[in-house]
This record gives structure tokens, C-alpha cells and sequence, in this order.
């Protein structure tokens, strides 16, 4: 049914200045060529001025960050134009699909932020309506029984080049199709034996349209209708139907649809009934992952990772285990933006968007990596100092805490070189630096392993004027370095993540090997002995800190009362990582 714009003159006048007003009040929403389609409809009060769109995932899967632009791009217009966004999983294919995904998608559109209310549907809803539907092509003549094999029907449907051929069953009789279609319904026929095609036009230039399988038989148990159906509506028969039964305005998929509109116009046309508009936008790529189900779930399966929430992964419940924030997520999305040609996101500005958002929230907080011992032989050994540190100098709101300081502590094993380069102003003998929230102390003595040679222990001086925020304190060092004490401090398990793929796209492989060939053999490095402050003890899943001066890191859900483990969520700007590849790349030497 069109909607016929049958409306008084004056009426559509106010619906457009209601437009132009609303455009003029939210000058902050994005502009893209799909709120240009939808400002047009709501001028010319297609759809009687309603904006209503959907997110509709398949249950084969965990979502990933490509279906987290959907889901922003879906509910996000919903927002903007005081409409609604469901949420339908199109579960049509009974043998890949699975309880565990639905619960895994609910929660992470919910985690991501959206409320689809009572909205929540399932293309298996549908499934009575799709028959009837069916039944009414066939009546019109528009669907047939085809009894061809899979492969028959393929080689029967030419190529781009070559038209495809009629199926010797094309023109069966509407009751004998009626009493087939109703006989592959109640069980009789095995998988295979016979499909529902729409009769459309074997000869068109869009394969799409050369007769498409409409139903197939799959004796296959459905995570929702269970037993009570042996025949499944393929995908383009369910979704654009599903879509108007649900009344959706606005139906947005990825670009690789394109060439199917034509059909789910198709489909809408010959039912007469309500009839969506269908845009298509680019999906999202990042680099240095893969956004694919299939490939997703073969890395799950084959090992590579340990499970669809691996904070090495690219879906949401890895972002989130990892670290990721929902705001950081919708922000991403929405700087991307939606655009109609495909092209590759630089992983670093979902790394980016992240960093400020932590920035804002994260408690910063010290922790040690890799611990090198600092013995300070003038602070007196039965002494500790409990020093005043600021939680977030970006919110002071934060407060501040009590962190402690005594005679042994740690600092990072990188933090200190025997033989310090040019432009090294950390610790080195002789050298002084300040201690974060304390004192400056001078690196004194080195202590190393007679056999090894290895750096073991420095022994320091500090000089007591000099603590942070006394009356002293204004001598300027030119490092500042983050330490734990010691005594005081907990041992932690820490997880390094690097990207998954070593190339910025992993599908660019040689002839005969897959984007498995493009992983990155060390996107993960445990630490084991780790320190960090107090402060830490009792920790929860899912916390985030900044560990001053390394990064931002979350309590990880492996988490124990006997173990504490963090996952780094992303790194800070390292100056000095930046420095010494310069002069490594001018030097000519090889990277370590
Ligand atoms: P995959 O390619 O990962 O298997 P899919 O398209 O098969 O994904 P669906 O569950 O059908 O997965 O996707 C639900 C919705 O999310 C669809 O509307 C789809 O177009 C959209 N979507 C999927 N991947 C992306 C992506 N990379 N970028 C933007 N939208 C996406
Ligand atoms: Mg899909």
C-alpha cells in the first residue's frame, strides 16, 4: 500500500515548517545522505511523518563492532526524529542458529546503551504470515514448486553474461503447486526434494530476480518454533515482509543488498502491502581485524582466540571484557559516520575515541610491570609515609587517595638504564629523577647478578626537601616516574594486547593461504609479576584505571580473591617510543 498523499494543502505546510524547525533546533545531529532521504519523506509526510527503523541480527553469532554502526546508525535516527527502533532477529536459518546468540545480542545492545522497550521481535514470529503470504503468490501465479536439485537450479540460473533457463516446473498448474507446497509443510518431502521460487523474469539482468528461492525444506529444529516447521523462508522473502509487518518506514542494510532491493521491492509490490523504504549504506571495516561472523566464528573454533569474548576481538562483548566503554563505541560510530562507498577505518580512531573518554572517567593509579627493586639507603627502614595522590587531575571530583611510600619500592625495569642513550632522562647512575607523588631521588649504585650480569637492584638516595606538594618541592627534574612501595604492594597478572592481525587488512594474502596467515602471533603477552598499590585490593571486574604513565587497564573477569588480573585496554602515547624509532630509522639499526 502506498501511502496516498491525499492530505490538505495547508496541513503538509505545517509539516513542513515542523521539519525545518526541528532540522534548525538539533543543528548537532549529524548530516548523511540517509537523514536526507528521511528529512525528504517527512516533508512530503511519506509514511504520515513516521521515522521507524530496526536493527535485525542474525542469531549465528556475537555482534561485533560493524553491527555496533547499525545498531548506533538504527536507534540513533529513531532518536533524532521521535520514532522507534525494534529489535527483530531475522532468525530464518534454524541450523545455524542458536539461543546463546539472542542472549549474547540482547545484552550487548543494551550494554551499548538502547532500549527497544516491548519492541523485541523475531522474523520466526512471522512465520504463519510468511505461509499465508506464500500461498497468496502462488494463488496470483507469482510462486511455483520447483523439484530441480540445488545444483540444477544453479546451473538453470546462468550467469551475469549468459540469461538463465525456465525449470521444467515453472508452469505447474496453481493446485498443483497449492497441494506441493502444503505437502512439503506437513513433512512429506525430504530436504532438498522440492523449494518455492517466485515466478519472476529467468532472463533479467539482476540474478536476484532470475526466480529466487522463496521456501526450502530443512528438517532442522528452530531455537524458538522448535519441531513445527520443516520449511524456512529464505532471507529475502522473510526480511522485507517482516519489515512491513512491523510497519518499519526506513529498512537500512549494507551495501552487498543493494542488489536485492529490487526484489524486496518485489515481493512488497505483489503483496500490496506495506511497503518500507529500503537504503543501503557501507558497512564499517576496521583495520588490522576481520568484521565477519564466519571468520569470527572459525577463530573461535579453531583456538586462535579463547572465545567470542577474547579482548582481542572485534565484537562487543571482547571490547567490553577489554575495556571499551559503550560512550567510546557510540562516539566512534558516530564520528565514521555513514557513507555509500566502502573503505577501511583506521583501527587507531576507535583507539582514539576510547583514550579521551577513559581520560575523562579512569582513576589513575601505579602500578609496576616489570619490577626492578629501588632500595633508598637514606629512608629509614621501619618508616612509611602515607602520601596524598590526586584520582583524576581531569576530574577533580574524583578526590584523591592515600598511597604509600617506604624504603623499597619498585620501579619499571625500562624506567632505568646502566648506560642511558642521548635524551634519556630516566633513572641511570647518577642521575636523578622524581618519584610521583613523592620524592627525587638519585640512582646511586647498581646491583647486578654475578652470573647474568642483569640489572637486579639500585640502590637510591632521596632528598627529603623535595616532596611533592611541600614547601621544597619546585626542583625540577626532567623525568617523573611512576613506583610502587614494595611492602605494600599486590601482585597482579597483567595482559597485553596487541592487534589480531599483523596487516592493516588481513584478507591480503597470498594465493592458496586465508587471513589466518595475517595473525599476529603476539597480540597477546602475560605478565605474571606485576605490582601494584594497595589501593587496587578488591578490585571488580570490569573497573578501569589509568596505571600512570602506561595506559589505561581494566580488572579483567578472570579475576580471583587469590588473583588479581588486568587486561590493558589501550596504551598511553609513549614520546619517547616515538623518539627512539626516529633515531633508530636514522641510525639505520634494526628494530628490537
Ligand atoms: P557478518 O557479515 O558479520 O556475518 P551479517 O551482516 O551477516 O554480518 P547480521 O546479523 O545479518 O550480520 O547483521 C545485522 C545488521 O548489522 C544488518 O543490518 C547488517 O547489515 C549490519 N551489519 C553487519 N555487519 C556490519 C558492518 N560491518 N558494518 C555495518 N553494519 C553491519
Ligand atoms: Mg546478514
Amino acid at each position: 500500500m502506498k501511502s496516498p498523499n491525499t492530505e490538505p494543502e495547508n496541513s503538509k505546510k505545517k509539516n513542513e515548517k515542523k521539519t525545518k524547525s526541528m532540522k534548525k533546533t538539533n543543528s548537532t545531529r549529524p548530516s548523511d545522505f540517509i537523514r536526507d532521504i528521511i528529512e525528504e519523506d517527512l516533508s512530503t509526510n511519506k509514511y504520515e511523518g513516521r521515522v521507524h527503523t530496526r536493527f535485525p541480527p542474525e542469531p549465528n553469532g556475537y555482534l561485533h563492532i560493524g553491527h555496533a554502526k547499525s545498531i548506533c546508525l538504527n536507534f540513533g535516527l529513531a532518536a533524532d526524529y521521535g520514532g522507534f527502533c525494534n529489535l527483530r532477529f531475522d532468525d530464518t536459518n534454524p541450523t545455524k542458529e542458536q539461543a546463546e546468540y539472542v542472549e549474547s545480542i540482547i545484552e550487548d545492545v543494551r550494554w551499548l546503551g538502547f532500549d527497544w522497550e516491548e519492541r523485541l521481535f523475531f522474523a520466526s514470529d512471522y512465520y504463519d504470515k510468511l505461509y499465508q503470504y506464500a500461498v497468496q503468490l502462488i494463488k496470483d501465479g507469482k510462486a511455483y514448486v520447483d523439484s530441480l536439485s540445488a545444483d540444477e537450479i544453479r546451473e538453470y540460473r546462468g550467469t551475469l553474461t549468459q540469461p538463465g533457463r525456465e525449470s521444467p516446473h515453472r508452469n505447474r498448474s496453481v493446485e498443483e503447486n497449492l497441494n506441493l507446497f502444503e505437502r512439503m509443510r506437513a513433512g512429506e518431502f525430504e530436504d532438498g526434494a522440492h523449494v518455492l521460487r517466485a515466478k519472476i523474469d529467468m532472463a533479467s539482468g539482476n540474478l536476484n530476480l532470475r526466480d529466487p528461492v522463496m521456501y526450502r525444506i530443512l528438517h532442522a529444529t528452530h531455537h524458538r518454533t522448535g519441531d513445527k516447521w520443516c520449511i524456512y523462508p529464505m532471507y529475502d522473502f522473510a526480511h522485507g515482509q517482516s519489515d512491513s509487518i512491523e510497519g518499519i518506514t526506513h529498512s537500512i542494510c549494507t551495501l552487498e543488498f543493494e542488489d536485492h532491493r529490487p526484489l524486496y521491492d518485489w515481493f512488497l509490490d505483489q503483496l500490496n502491502i506495506h511497503h518500507p523504504q529500503q537504503i543501503e549504506f557501507a558497512r564499517l571495516n576496521l583495520s588490522h581485524t576481520v568484521l565477519s561472523k564466519r571468520k569470527l566464528l572459525q577463530l573461535v573454533e579453531e583456538g586462535y582466540v579463547k572465545g567470542w569474548d577474547d579482548p582481542r576481538m572485534p565484537t562487543i562483548s571482547g571490547l567490553r571484557r577489554r575495556g571499551y566503554t559503550p560512550e567510546a563505541i557510540r562516539n566512534f560510530c558516530e564520528r565514521i559516520g555513514v557513507a555509500k562507498r566502502d573503505s577501511i577505518v583506521d583501527i587507531a580512531l576507535l583507539e582514539h575515541c576510547l583514550r579521551e573518554d577513559l581520560n575523562k572517567k579512569a582513576m589513575r593509579v601505579m602500578a609496576v610491570l616489570r619490577p626492578l627493586r629501588v632500595v633508598i639507603d637514606n629512608y629509614p627502614e621501619d618508616q612509611t609515609e602515607e602520601l596524598e595522590a590526586i584520582n583524576n587531575p581531569e576530574d577533580v571530583s574524583m578526590g584523591t587517595r592515600k598511597v604509600p611510600f617506604s624504603r623499597v619500592l619498585f620501579i619499571e625495569q625500562d624506567d632505568f638504564r646502566e648506560v642511558p642513550p642521548k635524551k634519556f632522562f630516566r633513572l641511570a647512575p647518577g642521575q636523578e629523577v622524581r618519584l610521583k607523588h613523592a620524592y627525587i631521588i638519585r640512582c646511586e649504585r647498581v646491583v647486578k647478578d654475578e652470573k647474568t650480569g642483569e640489572v637486579v637492584e639500585l640502590h637510591a638516595s632521596f632528598d627529603p626537601e623535595t616532596k611533592s606538594g611541600g614547601a621544597k618541592a619546585g626542583r625540577k627534574v626532567k623525568a617523573t616516574l611512576h613506583w610502587v612501595s614494595s611492602a605494600h604492594s599486590l601482585e597482579a597478572e597483567v595482559r597485553l594486547y596487541d592487534h589480531l592481525f599483523l596487516k592493516a587488512n588481513p584478507d591480503d594474502v597470498e594465493e592458496g593461504s586465508d587471513f589466518k596467515a595475517n595473525l599476529n602471533p603476539n597480540s597477546l603477552e602475560i605478565l605474571t609479576s606485576c605490582k601494584v598499590e594497595p589501593n587496587l585490593a578488591g578490585a571488580k571486574p570490569g573497573n578501569k584505571y589509568q596505571f600512570l604513565r602506561l595506559g589505561y587497564f581494566c580488572v579483567d573477569s578472570d579475576t580471583s580473591d587469590e588473583k588479581l588480573v588486568f587486561n590493558r585496554t589501550v596504551s598511553l602515547y609513549d614520546p619517547w617510543a616515538k623518539i627512539e624509532k626516529e633515531q633508530l630509522s636514522r641510525s639505520g639499526a634494526p628494530r628490537s
